[in-house]
Protein backbone atom coordinates (compact mmCIF):
# COMPACT_ATOMS: atom_id res chain seq x y z
CA UNK A 1 0.00 0.00 0.00
CA UNK A 2 1.43 3.90 -1.00
CA UNK A 3 2.53 5.23 2.30
CA UNK A 4 0.91 8.79 3.21
CA UNK A 5 3.59 11.65 2.74
CA UNK A 6 2.55 15.35 3.58
CA UNK A 7 6.27 16.77 3.78
CA UNK A 8 8.74 16.91 1.35
CA UNK A 9 12.33 17.60 2.10
CA UNK A 10 14.01 18.01 -1.59
CA UNK A 11 17.69 18.65 -2.25
CA UNK A 12 18.24 21.32 -5.10
CA UNK A 13 21.39 20.43 -7.37
CA UNK A 14 21.20 16.38 -9.29
CA UNK A 15 17.89 16.37 -7.68
CA UNK A 16 15.48 19.28 -8.84
CA UNK A 17 17.75 20.94 -11.10
CA UNK A 18 21.30 20.42 -12.78
CA UNK A 19 23.34 23.47 -13.48
CA UNK A 20 20.91 25.97 -15.02
CA UNK A 21 17.75 23.65 -15.96
CA UNK A 22 15.14 21.74 -14.29
CA UNK A 23 15.61 17.96 -14.59
CA UNK A 24 13.17 16.24 -16.21
CA UNK A 25 9.66 15.67 -13.88
CA UNK A 26 10.67 17.87 -11.33
CA UNK A 27 8.73 20.81 -12.34
CA UNK A 28 5.13 18.67 -12.61
CA UNK A 29 5.78 16.63 -9.68
CA UNK A 30 6.28 19.66 -7.55
CA UNK A 31 3.15 21.57 -9.11
CA UNK A 32 1.52 17.89 -8.20
CA UNK A 33 2.18 17.80 -4.82
CA UNK A 34 1.34 21.14 -3.67
CA UNK A 35 -1.78 20.81 -5.81
CA UNK A 36 -2.54 18.02 -3.29
CA UNK A 37 -1.95 20.10 -0.65
CA UNK A 38 1.53 18.71 0.17
CA UNK A 39 4.26 20.72 2.24
CA UNK A 40 7.66 21.10 0.19
CA UNK A 41 10.97 22.14 1.61
CA UNK A 42 14.42 22.76 -0.60
CA UNK A 43 17.87 22.31 1.61
CA UNK A 44 20.85 22.98 0.40
CA UNK A 45 24.58 22.58 1.82
CA UNK A 46 25.99 25.44 0.50
CA UNK A 47 26.52 28.63 2.47
CA UNK A 48 27.74 31.01 -0.23
CA UNK A 49 24.09 32.24 -1.70
CA UNK A 50 20.86 33.73 0.85
CA UNK A 51 17.90 31.95 0.57
CA UNK A 52 16.54 34.09 -1.45
CA UNK A 53 19.16 33.10 -4.69
CA UNK A 54 17.74 29.46 -4.68
CA UNK A 55 14.45 31.16 -4.35
CA UNK A 56 14.37 32.81 -7.47
CA UNK A 57 16.29 30.08 -9.30
CA UNK A 58 13.05 27.46 -8.12
CA UNK A 59 10.99 30.56 -9.20
CA UNK A 60 12.44 30.71 -12.89
CA UNK A 61 12.51 27.43 -13.36
CA UNK A 62 9.15 27.01 -12.75
CA UNK A 63 8.89 25.80 -9.21
CA UNK A 64 7.63 28.86 -7.51
CA UNK A 65 8.90 29.17 -4.16
CA UNK A 66 9.68 31.69 -1.57
CA UNK A 67 12.44 32.25 0.19
CA UNK A 68 11.14 30.39 3.66
CA UNK A 69 10.91 27.11 1.83
CA UNK A 70 14.60 27.14 1.11
CA UNK A 71 16.75 25.78 4.24
CA UNK A 72 20.72 26.24 3.54
CA UNK A 73 23.07 25.00 6.23
CA UNK A 74 23.86 28.92 7.09
CA UNK A 75 20.18 29.54 7.56
CA UNK A 76 20.44 26.56 9.65
CA UNK A 77 23.67 27.47 11.87
CA UNK A 78 22.17 31.17 12.23
CA UNK A 79 18.45 29.67 13.55
CA UNK A 80 20.23 26.93 15.91
CA UNK A 81 22.68 29.25 17.15
CA UNK A 82 20.11 32.17 18.08
CA UNK A 83 18.40 29.65 19.93
CA UNK A 84 21.03 27.94 22.13
CA UNK A 85 24.02 30.47 22.32
CA UNK A 86 22.75 33.81 21.01
CA UNK A 87 25.19 35.64 23.05
CA UNK A 88 28.49 34.33 21.66
CA UNK A 89 30.95 36.51 19.54
CA UNK A 90 31.54 34.45 16.17
CA UNK A 91 34.26 34.90 14.17
CA UNK A 92 33.87 33.44 10.59
CA UNK A 93 35.89 31.90 7.88
CA UNK A 94 33.14 32.68 4.84
CA UNK A 95 31.62 34.93 2.99
CA UNK A 96 29.90 38.28 2.76
CA UNK A 97 26.10 36.87 2.26
CA UNK A 98 26.83 34.35 4.97
CA UNK A 99 27.69 37.16 7.45
CA UNK A 100 24.46 38.74 6.75
CA UNK A 101 22.78 35.44 7.43
CA UNK A 102 24.14 35.02 10.61
CA UNK A 103 23.86 38.49 11.44
CA UNK A 104 20.52 38.70 10.26
CA UNK A 105 19.97 35.74 13.39
CA UNK A 106 20.75 38.71 15.45
CA UNK A 107 24.36 37.20 16.28
CA UNK A 108 27.50 39.04 16.99
CA UNK A 109 30.00 38.38 13.90
CA UNK A 110 33.52 40.16 14.78
CA UNK A 111 34.70 42.32 11.95
CA UNK A 112 38.26 41.90 11.04
CA UNK A 113 40.56 44.82 12.06
CA UNK A 114 42.57 45.56 9.17
CA UNK A 115 42.09 43.83 5.87
CA UNK A 116 45.42 44.65 4.46
CA UNK A 117 47.76 43.22 6.89
CA UNK A 118 48.02 39.42 7.22
CA UNK A 119 49.88 38.91 10.29
CA UNK A 120 47.38 41.48 12.16
CA UNK A 121 44.54 39.06 14.02
CA UNK A 122 41.94 40.34 16.36
CA UNK A 123 42.63 39.50 19.97
CA UNK A 124 41.66 35.91 20.50
CA UNK A 125 40.37 35.98 24.02
CA UNK A 126 37.69 38.07 22.68
CA UNK A 127 36.44 35.40 19.98
CA UNK A 128 33.93 32.71 21.83
CA UNK A 129 33.55 30.60 18.92
CA UNK A 130 35.16 29.87 15.35
CA UNK A 131 32.81 29.38 12.08
CA UNK A 132 34.24 27.57 9.46
CA UNK A 133 32.32 27.91 6.04
CA UNK A 134 33.19 27.71 2.23
CA UNK A 135 35.17 30.70 1.55
CA UNK A 136 36.34 31.86 -1.83
CA UNK A 137 38.30 34.75 0.40
CA UNK A 138 40.18 32.65 2.21
CA UNK A 139 43.51 33.73 2.92
CA UNK A 140 46.36 33.67 5.67
CA UNK A 141 45.07 36.23 8.28
CA UNK A 142 41.72 34.24 8.57
CA UNK A 143 43.48 31.28 8.90
CA UNK A 144 46.04 32.68 11.71
CA UNK A 145 42.62 34.16 13.69
CA UNK A 146 40.90 30.96 13.57
CA UNK A 147 44.28 29.38 15.08
CA UNK A 148 44.66 31.49 17.65
CA UNK A 149 41.09 31.36 18.93
CA UNK A 150 40.62 27.60 19.03
CA UNK A 151 44.19 27.17 20.40
CA UNK A 152 42.88 29.56 23.27
CA UNK A 153 39.65 27.11 23.61
CA UNK A 154 36.95 28.92 21.00
CA UNK A 155 34.54 27.01 20.30
CA UNK A 156 34.66 24.63 16.91
CA UNK A 157 31.61 24.88 14.52
CA UNK A 158 30.66 24.78 10.53
CA UNK A 159 27.98 25.33 8.38
CA UNK A 160 29.20 22.21 5.88
CA UNK A 161 32.06 20.19 5.50
CA UNK A 162 31.97 19.42 1.54
CA UNK A 163 35.39 18.86 0.33
CA UNK A 164 34.93 20.50 -2.79
CA UNK A 165 32.46 22.08 -4.76
CA UNK A 166 31.30 20.05 -8.07
CA UNK A 167 30.97 22.91 -10.86
CA UNK A 168 30.81 22.43 -14.31
CA UNK A 169 33.39 20.66 -15.89
CA UNK A 170 34.95 19.65 -12.24
CA UNK A 171 35.35 20.97 -8.75
CA UNK A 172 36.36 23.92 -6.49
CA UNK A 173 37.71 23.52 -2.92
CA UNK A 174 35.21 23.42 -0.27
CA UNK A 175 35.15 24.16 3.11
CA UNK A 176 36.41 20.62 4.34
CA UNK A 177 40.56 21.39 3.62
CA UNK A 178 40.21 24.49 5.61
CA UNK A 179 37.92 22.14 8.46
CA UNK A 180 41.21 19.57 7.52
CA UNK A 181 43.72 22.65 8.25
CA UNK A 182 42.14 23.78 11.32
CA UNK A 183 41.90 20.44 12.95
CA UNK A 184 45.55 19.19 11.96
CA UNK A 185 46.66 22.28 13.32
CA UNK A 186 45.67 22.23 16.88
CA UNK A 187 44.19 18.30 17.02
CA UNK A 188 40.92 19.88 18.28
CA UNK A 189 37.43 18.07 16.84
CA UNK A 190 34.58 20.22 15.14
CA UNK A 191 32.02 20.14 17.91
CA UNK A 192 28.81 20.92 15.44
CA UNK A 193 28.16 20.62 11.83
CA UNK A 194 24.49 22.55 10.48
CA UNK A 195 24.91 21.24 6.99
CA UNK A 196 23.94 17.54 5.86
CA UNK A 197 25.34 14.60 6.75
CA UNK A 198 24.67 16.38 9.96
CA UNK A 199 20.97 15.99 11.31
CA UNK A 200 20.36 19.62 12.29
CA UNK A 201 19.84 20.60 9.24
CA UNK A 202 16.89 17.27 9.18
CA UNK A 203 15.62 18.80 12.68
CA UNK A 204 15.31 22.72 10.95
CA UNK A 205 13.35 21.10 8.07
CA UNK A 206 11.04 18.58 10.04
CA UNK A 207 10.50 21.81 12.88
CA UNK A 208 9.21 23.63 9.35
CA UNK A 209 6.82 21.07 8.32
CA UNK A 210 5.69 20.52 12.25
CA UNK A 211 4.56 16.83 11.05
CA UNK A 212 5.66 13.59 11.80
CA UNK A 213 9.04 12.31 10.86
CA UNK A 214 7.03 9.29 9.30
CA UNK A 215 4.90 11.53 7.20
CA UNK A 216 8.02 13.13 5.60
CA UNK A 217 9.94 11.92 3.05
CA UNK A 218 13.54 13.22 1.80
CA UNK A 219 14.69 13.06 -1.63
CA UNK A 220 17.76 13.37 -3.04
CA UNK A 221 20.38 11.68 -5.48
CA UNK A 222 23.29 11.42 -3.22
CA UNK A 223 23.23 7.99 -0.85
CA UNK A 224 25.69 8.88 1.84
CA UNK A 225 24.67 12.57 2.91
CA UNK A 226 20.59 13.01 1.27
CA UNK A 227 19.20 9.36 2.30
CA UNK A 228 21.16 8.61 5.31
CA UNK A 229 19.87 11.55 7.17
CA UNK A 230 16.39 11.05 6.08
CA UNK A 231 17.11 7.50 7.71
CA UNK A 232 18.43 8.90 10.69
CA UNK A 233 15.37 11.33 10.88
CA UNK A 234 12.85 8.55 10.56
CA UNK A 235 11.83 9.85 7.14
CA UNK A 236 10.90 7.83 3.92
CA UNK A 237 13.47 8.59 1.86
CA UNK A 238 13.46 8.49 -2.19
CA UNK A 239 16.69 8.52 -3.82
CA UNK A 240 16.67 9.98 -7.48
CA UNK A 241 18.86 8.60 -10.11
CA UNK A 242 19.64 12.42 -11.93
CA UNK A 243 22.30 13.13 -9.94
CA UNK A 244 25.56 11.37 -8.28
CA UNK A 245 24.19 7.55 -7.10
CA UNK A 246 23.60 5.04 -9.58
CA UNK A 247 21.41 1.80 -9.16
CA UNK A 248 24.20 -0.02 -8.57
CA UNK A 249 25.32 1.89 -5.85
CA UNK A 250 21.61 1.23 -4.22
CA UNK A 251 22.22 -2.04 -4.47
CA UNK A 252 25.24 -1.80 -2.07
CA UNK A 253 23.77 -0.09 1.03
CA UNK A 254 23.06 -2.53 3.93
CA UNK A 255 19.74 0.06 4.30
CA UNK A 256 18.69 1.00 0.76
CA UNK A 257 16.26 3.80 0.57
CA UNK A 258 12.26 3.84 0.44
CA UNK A 259 12.50 4.21 -3.28
CA UNK A 260 14.70 4.11 -6.01
CA UNK A 261 13.00 6.79 -9.03
CA UNK A 262 14.27 7.25 -12.44
CA UNK A 263 13.37 11.19 -11.50
CA UNK A 264 10.91 13.38 -9.16
CA UNK A 265 8.04 12.42 -11.71
CA UNK A 266 7.93 9.11 -10.13
CA UNK A 267 6.99 10.20 -6.84
CA UNK A 268 3.00 11.79 -7.28
CA UNK A 269 1.95 7.75 -7.51
CA UNK A 270 4.16 6.20 -5.34
CA UNK A 271 2.54 7.84 -2.40
CA UNK A 272 -1.21 9.18 -0.98
MG1 LIG B 1 22.45 16.83 -4.76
Amino acid sequence: MAPQVDGFVFDLDGTVYLGEAALPGSVDAITELRRRGKQVLFVSNKPLSPRETYATKLTRLGIPTPPDAVITSGYVLGHHLAQTEPHLRYYLIGEENLRKELRSHVLTIIDELNEQDPMEVIDPAGIDAVIVAFDRTLDYRKLNTAYQALRLGARFYATNADKTCPMPGGAIPDAGGTLAALQHMTGRELELLAGKPSTLIMQVAQERLGLPAGRCMMVGDRLETDILMGQQAGMLTAVTLTGVAKREDVARMPAPPTFVINNLGDIPSLIV
